[in-house]
């Protein structure tokens, strides 16, 4: 753990989804790609637009993602989440991204069993992964302590109006650039721009279909060999396509890799038997919100899910190598793999 042959470095891994724009274009008004890189959430963004208003749109995905960066941050003092968990329970008006963020996180954290759940927020930040912290290794006691008001049971929604129990703390980590890339793509649409993919981290999202007509093509990251790819998901316009991993964010101490996606009833990094899930769906916040339960449910339980709920496809990779490809995805093979179709 975490899925590689070669961990020497530890650091943060970045993009485990790459976007491969595989056709060339032409050199019509329709077809002219413009891109632009923004660093935020401790993520490099590499957004895509084509066409005549690529650059309009570019600059309305950026002032989208900046603005949400800002309100989703818990460690930000000015910002919408460090007011609502500091509000002692009052109750405390929202933006409608954080009230999409906890709309879906409620419906995925119920459905799952409360594999997510945003707070978790106190034994993150214990371990480092919460922003700028050091990583350690918090020891039981500490972390059964800040898992003392774990639970998204005590999250009240009432309009735009939320309250949390006094002293809880949320974070979005899970979540939140899954939204900011809806958003973002949503804001390029209304500056009138037709094809586009943004790529935020682990978060794909596309809109429209490219010039040439062609679908997107999106490469799955290696696990095991984070510079390569196991397979490349051919995707429509209007679809996010989002990867959760454990190879992402980690670090290692007394001998052991310890990643950041943590299990709930313990607060440690979750063994699931899985090394990344990628879910693909029409909403990037549904997406990046289930990719995390997933994670931590397992495969069996993962494909149970998707049998009882539906709505969005998986490509679950396995620490014995087996990547598990679901039904309605188009998919192709690239690796040495063991390749699992199911219905
Ligand atoms: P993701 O990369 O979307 O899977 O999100 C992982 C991030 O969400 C971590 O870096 C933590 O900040 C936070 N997190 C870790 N475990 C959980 C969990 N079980 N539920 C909700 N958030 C979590
Ligand atoms: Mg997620």
């Amino acid at each position: 753990m975490p899925c590689t042959r070669h961990v020497k470095r530890i650091h943060i891994l970045l993009p485990l989804v790459l976007a491969l724009l595989l056709s060339a274009c032409s050199r019509s008004a329709r077809s002219e790609k413009q891109e632009r890189q923004v660093f935020a959430m401790d993520t490099i963004m590499l957004l895509t637009a084509y066409g005549e208003n690529a650059q309009a749109g570019l600059s309305a995905a950026e002032a989208t993602i900046l603005s949400l960066e800002a309100a989703l941050d818990p460690e930000r003092e000015d910002s919408e989440l460090y007011a609502l968990n500091h509000a002692e329970g009052a109750p405390v008006s929202v933006s409608d991204a954080t009230l999409q963020i906890l709309e879906t996180g409620l419906t995925v954290w119920e459905r799952s069993g409360g594999a997510l759940d945003f707070t978790l927020y106190p034994a993150v930040r214990a371990w480092g992964f919460g922003g700028d912290g050091e990583y350690r290794v918090p020891d039981e006691s500490e972390l059964s302590a800040l898992l003392a008001l774990r639970g998204m049971e005590h999250i009240a929604l009432d309009g735009h109006t939320v309250s949390l129990a006094a002293g809880q703390e949320l974070s979005f980590g899970a979540a939140a650039k899954g939204c900011t890339a809806q958003a973002a793509v949503n804001a390029m649409r209304d500056a009138g721009v037709e094809a586009a993919i943004l790529t935020l981290g682990g978060n794909v999202q596309t809109l429209g279909t490219k010039p040439d007509g062609s679908p997107w093509v999106v490469a799955v990251q290696d696990p095991f060999d984070t510079g390569s790819y196991l397979g490349t998901l051919s995707l429509d316009g209007g679809t996010a396509a989002v990867t959760s991993g454990n190879y992402q964010r980690y670090f290692e101490a007394d001998g052991q890799i310890w990643h950041h996606i943590l299990d709930p009833e313990t607060g440690y990094p979750v063994r699931s038997g899985l090394c990344s899930v990628t879910v693909v769906c029409p909403d990037g916040t549904t997406a990046d919100s289930l990719s995390t339960a997933l994670f931590v449910l397992g495969e069996e339980d993962a494909l149970a899910y998707r049998d009882r709920f539906g709505g969005f496809e998986l490509v679950l990779v396995t620490e014995d190598r087996r990547v598990i490809v679901t039904g309605g995805l188009s998919f192709s093979e690239h690796g040495d793999f063991t390749y699992v179709y199911v219905d």
